[in-house]
């Protein structure tokens, strides 16, 4: 099929967006390759410190008048911003598709995803109204004002690099703060791309700003003190270890949504044929570097005739995977983000060999639709028979490698989910309401599917997470990212 035709098609050094103007950095610049190609296709800098204090000093000198205007004045910016993401629509998927490698498709949806965000947040006038009691005490009136902060810092990880944003800024903007969004450096394209339409959409200068860059960037958010909070999606050791910590020790509010190792239950009454056609989509959809990416296919009960026959399926299924470059539409997995995450996926399956797993589908030689080199492509990898201490079954690949393991009954299952140490997404597939009921109930994970592989939640209800898969106390998204970004003010009035 021919590749549609590609979004980005000349090499231009990245810049800043701040106070309004796109400002060229003094810091190292480095290169951004589509890991499809392997072809350089931007490139992007590594901001300094007083590059951040200046996109903070615009954010800041904002945000009066920002706070001051209306909120139906604000949502009609978020208006604005939302038509033109979906003139633009095609076009920043084909971004995310050339700076990721995911298929078209899986950007369509991500970009579908931010979008409704946006959304969600134009409902902002009703969003943050307040409360009123009258008489609290004789002649005393009380209530509360949700009362925006100033300026927020917004964090990302490289494996969405246009929604992951959009689960935060829209509500910080809606809400009357101003935002400093640092993009992954690995995936810097559709963040500039937006902050384009963000400034097409009129918003006034400063309110939305974009610093490029790594460790500099973070460190010098966490420390800011004219930053009131921070939103970080990434790894576990960054989001616990760096920046929660940081913030608890600076003051600062924070969400911090990290890493998984998310368990598929599969029940002997399940529905094969759809509980496999949502296994695909969940084990290799996004190659999986998916926070909700299945990792481990935990078969319940001691039916041998059944486990043989499914896992027959799973693996004829799997092997059928289309491999190539996600600007072709026929795709249907690309290949991972860039060659070190491939070899650190590769070093996960040398070692579950070693640890005893039975290699049932070897993903490491791939055939690449197209002719592609294969510097960052891999098959999908199936395991069997391991075991949830094993490396393979306990720790985050971010790949497309599923570890299969069997169990005696679903409190067995849900124990080794439980015991795991993260607590992201975790899905089961039965047909019966009990064994459903059961696991909804008992597994201590954020995210819960019941017949469905996990996605993102709709942007109506928050991206949750437990254990060391999130720290923090409300989450992006929705309403609970609307009380994220105000304070409650209450204000008591006696009436004379
Ligand atoms: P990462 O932690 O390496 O990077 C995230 C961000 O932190 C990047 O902007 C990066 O520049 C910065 N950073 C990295 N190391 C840092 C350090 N030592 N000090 C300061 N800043 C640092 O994560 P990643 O590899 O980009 O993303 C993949 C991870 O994100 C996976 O663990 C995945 O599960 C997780 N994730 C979680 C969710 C969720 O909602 N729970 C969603 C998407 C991804």
């Amino acid at each position: 099929m021919a590749l549609l035709e590609e979004a980005i098609k000349e090499v231009k050094i990245i810049k800043n967006f701040i106070g309004g103007e796109w400002v060229e950095s003094k810091g190292e610049i480095i290169d951004v390759v589509n890991p499809a190609t392997c072809q350089t296709i931007a490139r992007v800098p590594i901001s300094t410190s007083e590059e951040l204090d200046a996109a903070v000093e615009a954010a800041k000198e904002a945000f009066p008048s920002w706070r001051a205007t209306p909120p139906l004045a604000r949502a009609r910016y978020l208006f604005t911003l939302k038509e033109l993401l979906e003139e633009n629509f095609e076009e920043v998927s084909r971004i995310q598709t050339q700076e990721h490698g995911k298929t078209i498709d899986e950007s369509r949806g991500e970009t579908r995803r931010g979008i409704e965000n946006v959304e969600v947040a134009c409902g902002i006038p009703t969003l943050m109204q307040g409360d009123y009691s009258e008489d609290v005490a004789t002649g005393i009136d009380e209530w509360i004002i949700p009362t925006p902060l100033g300026v927020f810092g917004i964090i990302a990880p490289f494996n969405f690099p246009w929604m992951i944003p959009l689960w935060s800024a829209p509500y910080a903007v809606a809400t009357g703060n101003c935002v400093v969004i640092k993009p992954s450096s690995e995936v810097p394209n559709s963040q500039t791309r937006l902050a384009e339409l963000v400034e097409e959409a009129g918003f006034p200068p400063g309110v939305w700003n974009v610093v490029n860059g790594g460790r500099t960037v973070v460190n010098g958010m966490l420390d800011h003190p004219e930053i009131v909070g921070i939103t970080f999606v990434g790894s576990t050791p960054t989001g616990r270890d760096v920046v929660y910590k940081r913030c608890g020790e600076t003051g600062k509010r924070v969400i911090a949504q990290c890493g998984a190792k998310n368990f598929m239950t599969i029940m002997p009454d399940c529905d094969v044929d759809r509980t496999i056609a949502a296994m695909m989509t969940s084990f290799f959809g996004n190659t999986g570097q998916r926070c909700l990416s299945a990792a481990n296919a935990v078969i319940v009960g001691d039916d041998d005739t059944f486990y043989k026959n499914f896992m027959d399926k799973v693996v004829d299924q799997t092997s059928r995977i289309k491999i190539g470059y996600g600007l072709d539409e026929s795709t249907q997995m690309g290949p991972v983000r860039d060659k070190g995450k491939k070899g650190n996926i590769l070093r996960y399956i040398e070692t579950g060999i070693k640890e005893g797993a039975k290699l049932r589908l070897d993903g490491r030689t791939v055939n690449v639709a197209g002719g592609y080199p294969d510097t960052c492509f891999l098959g999908p990898t199936i395991f069997e028979e391991a075991t949830p201490d094993m490396k393979i079954g306990s720790e985050e690949i971010f790949g497309p490698v599923m570890s299969v393991m069997r169990v005696k009954d679903l409190t067995e299952a849900i124990e080794i989910a439980n015991a795991n140490p993260f607590g992201n997404g975790n899905s089961i597939f039965t047909t019966s309401g009990k064994s459903a009921r059961e696991f909804q109930y008992n597994i201590t994970s954020g995210n819960v599917g019941i017949n469905i592989g996990i996605t993102a939640p709709i942007a109506t209800f928050p991206f949750s997470g437990m254990k060391d898969s999130f720290f923090g106390v409300l989450h992006t998204q929705g309403k609970e990212a609307v009380r994220f970004f105000t304070e409650s003010k209450v204000v008591i009035q006696r009436w004379f």
